[in-house]
């Protein structure tokens, strides 16, 4: 950050505010205080009967590997209304039946990934401007060494351990940098 998107001022310093306990970026000018707090990136795991719809990334990092759709959340939406955004965008598909799957704090990106298991409406699927391809897998055909983010392995596999299981839980965990690399 450069200039103050409050008033424009380039007068920005590094400081604990009053009261505060961490560096904040602050406006001299207009004493504004620039708070900088993780993203939230929302997502579906869309299913229909034994398979899973991924897609194949068009864009960067990780073009041409394959992921679940995917984003970050935006203003005026639920969680649950951006998953479903996400899958629109990416997969041009329509899911229902949305339940919590995947609550994930990817600490050294700063990143709360909300993935939902959710039931994709139709077979009327298409790969959206941020895909090269989308398509259904059964877990044998899973691409598992052609996956985009470990975030993505973990859903995956939580997602056809609990399918054996016959019973669906909510997987939270924190995912470190050590789980990342590949
Ligand atoms: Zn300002």
């Amino acid at each position: 950050v450069k200039f103050c998107s409050d008033c424009g001022s380039a007068q920005l310093v590094q400081r604990i505010p009053d009261g505060d306990n961490r560096q904040r970026t602050i406006c001299e000018q207009c004493h504004t205080i620039h708070y900088d707090n993780p993203k939230v990136i929302v997502g579906c795991l869309p299913v229909w009967e034994d398979r899973v719809l991924l897609c194949k990334r068009a864009i960067e990092p990780r073009y041409g590997l394959w992921t679940l759709p995917a984003g970050f959340m935006e203003h005026g939406e639920s969680t649950e209304q951006g998953a479903m955004r996400e899958t629109w965008e990416e997969a041009q598909a329509k899911v229902e039946d949305l339940h919590v799957h995947s609550l994930f704090s990817v600490l050294h990106i700063t990143q709360v990934y909300i993935i939902y298991r959710a039931r994709l409406s139709s077979l009327d699927f298409a790969a959206g401007i941020e895909s090269l391809e989308v398509a259904l897998f059964k877990q044998q055909d899973i691409p598992w060494d052609g996956l985009a983010f470990p975030a993505i392995t973990q859903s995956l596999q939580d997602f056809f351990s609990d399918r054996e299981q016959g019973h669906y839980q909510v997987h939270v965990a924190d995912l470190a940098k050590r789980a990342f690399d590949h």
